[in-house]
């Protein structure tokens, strides 16, 4: 029998009203994949703007930050609306959804967003800093009312509806099928919900949980990228490079970091919604291109309300 679930007691007015920034602020860096210097800029948005990406100094229309304008890159989200390109976006967009900021625009000097520690920390200390603007109108919901499911070798991932109006993220991570798999990248497992129980997320909670969550790989997969010529500017202590015996250099922030930096990206990915998703997504072993094709399927059957 097929399972019914139902959205109970939706009341818009617990979601609270769209957010922007109160001024400014600033995050400079450099991108991971290119070594290239840059400064990103958030500036406060007017309501119903979303969020948007720019050129500084270019005065071209800013590119929404919407699935209609992703592009395929490996190992990463970029944008494009065929003229300029934005790469590497999803730990400023998951700064971004996980301080519920709705209208912002992001002003980047480069193509690359600057990678910093490989964590939305930056970013989401940056927009703390500069303070948080309530607007008017009531944030822009997506209500998932039937399940999807996808399912492959790789893995799967799933978007359940919510039966208490909560938005959840949940990622099960098990390298164990890798050969030479080192023991931290093991079974793990995270889950973060907002809006659980009918309350506005607790204030610090991504800030706390999920924004210090760092970028991972092997070093195999680390000595792959720098033979290919990339990331020649990123050290072990930039980003966590993990050998037989646990991260090089470098020491954990969370016995499971890696599962929640892979919700930390699923949070950035599924902003591309354009609104806040109210459903449980669930992911096993997956990673941006699982999330963008469940991403289309939610979008093919929800609106914005
Ligand atoms: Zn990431």
């Amino acid at each position: 029998m097929e399972e019914k679930h139902q959205v109970l007691n939706l009341d818009n007015a617990k979601y609270g009203p769209q957010r922007t920034l109160v001024r400014r602020a600033e995050v400079a860096g450099f991108g991971f994949w290119t070594g290239k210097d840059v400064l990103l800029e958030f500036l406060p948005a007017p309501e119903n703007y979303g969020i948007r990406f720019c050129r500084t100094g270019s005065d071209t229309e800013p590119v929404p930050a919407l699935l209609e304008f992703r592009a395929e890159k490996p190992h990463q989200s970029s944008l494009t609306d065929g003229a300029v390109r934005f790469d590497m976006i999803e730990h400023v967009l998951a700064a971004l959804a996980g301080e519920q900021i709705d209208n912002c625009l992001v002003r980047i000097d480069g193509e690359e967003m600057p990678g910093i520690d490989g964590s939305s920390r930056p970013f989401s200390d940056a927009v703390r800093a500069a303070g948080i603007q309530r607007q008017n109108a009531p944030r822009r919901l997506r209500v998932l009312r039937e399940p999807i499911r996808l399912e492959g070798e790789w893995g799967r991932i799933e978007a359940l509806p919510s039966e208490n109006g909560e938005a959840s993220y949940r990622y099960e991570l098990d390298y164990s099928r890798h050969e030479s798999a080192p023991a931290a990248l093991q079974k793990q497992s995270f889950e973060i919900a907002f809006y659980a129980d009918g309350t506005e997320p607790a204030d610090r909670l991504f800030e706390t949980e999920v924004a210090p969550a760092r970028t991972f790989l092997t070093s195999a997969e680390a000595y792959h990228l720098l033979e290919m010529g990339l990331c020649q500017r990123v050290t072990p202590r930039d980003a966590l490079v993990f050998g037989p015996e646990g991260p090089i250099e470098n020491t954990l922030r969370y016995p499971d970091e890696c599962a929640r930096h892979k919700v930390l990206d699923m949070m950035g990915d599924f902003s591309l919604g354009g609104a806040l998703l109210i459903a449980r997504v669930r992911a096993h072993c997956t990673g941006h291109v699982q999330n963008a094709a469940l991403l289309k399927k939610i979008l093919e059957q929800t609106s914005i309300i």
